[in-house]
């Protein structure tokens, strides 16, 4: 016979139980999620709001490995993507992982939206700007995203056509929040990104949906949303983006050598595309663009 439990023990049993309840809760919530009663944004949601909830001591590999469709293997990959530890709890995740982890959530259960999200990149200079606008005023049926910066505005654009103007605590603000579906330094001076709420109800309402942003960010959308159509911009020739980019007079001299390494370095990444697009007549590459849009279930 063992001898009788000490007081100690009996707070021992009290936490026990109290461990054995916080297990089952954490196993209620994961049955949910295999269940598709919740969906584990949902869940990552309240572990965030609140650090005692059995949401919050979810481990992260187990939540991802409810989620129906996602196995394993997948699980660890998108884990190490993030930079998640293995043991890592929801509530113990940073901000940059908490935003990686809910938009790549995002981009998979927005698998089933009826919209079509298509993004163009591409080097600097080479004419983005100018097919979207292009696209904007002669295509209504397009939803053309408008991205948050903080750069201070040009000659000429206005707030929440061209750009939202923010300040740095502003975007932050967004970040915190998952308002961004994604961001990035460009050219390493401001911060600019993509609102995630507009293109959520583009896209819900089945949606022509445009992003017109970098190669960082091309890359980001294509993690967080799988399906998103990749299209790179290209000049005509690299004279013609060296003349153009030196053309534009925005500039200094030191920036617009900034922008030229950068554009080199971009132009080497167009084999990462769905489609490439050359931007010898706007209109002309503006139409294309479109069409591209209007493409569906073409990629694997
Ligand atoms: P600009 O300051 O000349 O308007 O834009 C500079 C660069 O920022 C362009 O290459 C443009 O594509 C990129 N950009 C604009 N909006 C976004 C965004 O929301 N996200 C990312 N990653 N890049 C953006």
């Amino acid at each position: 016979m063992s001898p009788r439990p000490e007081p100690p023990e009996v707070d021992r049993v009290a936490a026990s139980h109290a461990a054995v309840a916080a297990r089952r809760a954490r196993a209620a919530v994961k049955h949910d999620v295999a269940t598709r009663a919740r969906s584990a944004r949902d869940v990552l949601d309240v572990a965030w709001r609140d650090p005692s909830s059995a949401e919050a001591g979810l481990r992260v590999r187990e939540l991802l490995t409810s989620v129906p469709t996602l196995g394993p293997a997948r699980a660890a990959k998108v884990m190490a993507e993030l930079g998640i530890a293995e043991s890592k709890k929801a509530a113990g995740l940073g901000i940059r992982q908490r935003s990686g982890l809910w938009n790549y959530l995002l981009g998979r259960e927005g698998d089933s939206e009826p919209g079509r999200l298509v993004v163009l990149a591409g080097p600097t200079a080479v004419g983005k700007g100018t097919v979207s606008a292009y696209i904007r005023d002669n295509y209504p049926e397009v939803h053309l995203s408008v991205s948050a910066t903080t750069r201070p505005p040009r000659p000429g654009e206005v707030d929440g056509v061209h750009y939202f103007f923010v300040k740095d605590a502003e975007f932050d603000r967004m970040i915190a929040q998952h308002e961004l579906l994604e961001w990035a330094t460009v050219h390493n001076s401001f911060r600019y990104g993509t609102p995630r709420p507009p293109i959520d109800e583009a896209l819900a309402a089945g949606k022509r949906v445009l992003l017109e942003i970098d190669l960082q960010g091309a890359r980001s959308v294509r993690q967080a949303m799988p399906n998103a159509i990749l299209v790179f911009l290209l000049p005509p020739s690299w004279e013609e983006l060296v003349r153009r980019l030196t053309g534009r007079g925005t500039e200094d001299t030191a920036d617009q050598a900034r922008r030229l390494a950068t554009a080199r370095v971009e132009l080497a990444a167009q084999e990462e595309f769905d489609f490439r697009v050359v931007n010898t007549d706007v209109a002309e590459a503006a139409r294309e663009v479109v069409e591209l849009t209007a493409v569906s279930g073409h990629r694997s």
